[in-house]
């Protein structure tokens, strides 16, 4: 299969294993992935976020409850929700998820955003678990025909070890620990040397559901809610 549909079939796998209750993905884009979650019972509420409310509105409405939906006994128990919004302003509502999805999107922000991401992701909405997918550079001379990034909104594409550096102070600084895997094999002999194509870290929040920060929203902070609902 394409890339693309291997990150989000690694998603699905994660969600098949872990039964997450609340999914959020950010960078959601037109939904894709979402739609693919839709069918995933067991998950009681799935939000979308995009910076781009247009691209996000093309093809929201295939996310709608089909009338064959009404007649799944489990159907009602689903809430999905879109929202515009940038992942580098914290919202207060979307504090809970057991699941945040980051899928090919950190590489669109500059790097200054992306010490933002750590903070809003691992830090205010402080989910069960994360799991970020960004192109791993080492892999672009295999990749024919290609000069530069991989897409020319790409800010930087990392090494695997510039991935895990980031990966690991965000760890230390909010507390979570983090497994590296990825999609897209090299051929044999090559994957030893240069990783997959797409890299992926998986993070899981030390001390589990006891271990999040509760304190941050105690009404010491202001609370804000920047992010616009497109469609519930
Ligand atoms: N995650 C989707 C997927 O796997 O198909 C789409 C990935 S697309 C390459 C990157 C997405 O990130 C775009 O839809 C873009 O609008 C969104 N994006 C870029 N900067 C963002 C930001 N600061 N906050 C939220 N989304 C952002």
């Amino acid at each position: 299969p394409p890339l693309h549909r291997q990150r989000h079939q690694f998603v699905i796998d994660f969600v098949k294993r872990n039964k997450p209750l609340k999914v959020l993905d950010l960078g959601c884009g037109e939904c894709s992935l979402l739609k693919l979650l839709k069918f995933h019972h067991g998950i009681d509420l799935l939000v979308g976020l995009d910076l781009d409310g247009a691209k996000v509105k093309k093809k929201m409405h295939a996310l709608a409850p089909l009338s064959t939906d009404y007649l799944q006994p489990s159907y009602d128990q689903l809430r999905l929700e879109l929202y515009q919004g940038s992942v580098t302003q914290k919202d207060a509502r979307f504090r809970g998820f057991d699941l945040v999805t980051s899928i090919e999107l950190i590489e669109h922000l500059t790097l200054a955003d992306v010490e933002r991401f750590s903070e809003v992701v691992f830090g205010h909405m402080t989910p069960l678990a994360v799991i970020v997918s960004t192109p791993n550079s080492e892999y672009n001379p295999h990749l024919p025909g290609l000069e530069g990034f991989r897409h020319s909104d790409h800010k930087f594409e990392w090494t695997r070890a510039e991935f895990k550096s980031w990966a690991l102070k965000a760890c230390v600084e909010f507390g979570y620990e983090v497994e590296f895997t990825g999609v897209g094999r090299a051929p044999p002999g090559l994957q030893e040397c240069v990783g997959f194509c797409s890299q992926i870290g998986v993070f899981h929040r030390l001390g589990g559901r006891g271990g999040g920060n509760v304190s941050l929203n105690d009404g010491a902070e202001e609370v804000f809610f920047p992010y616009t609902l497109l469609y519930s």
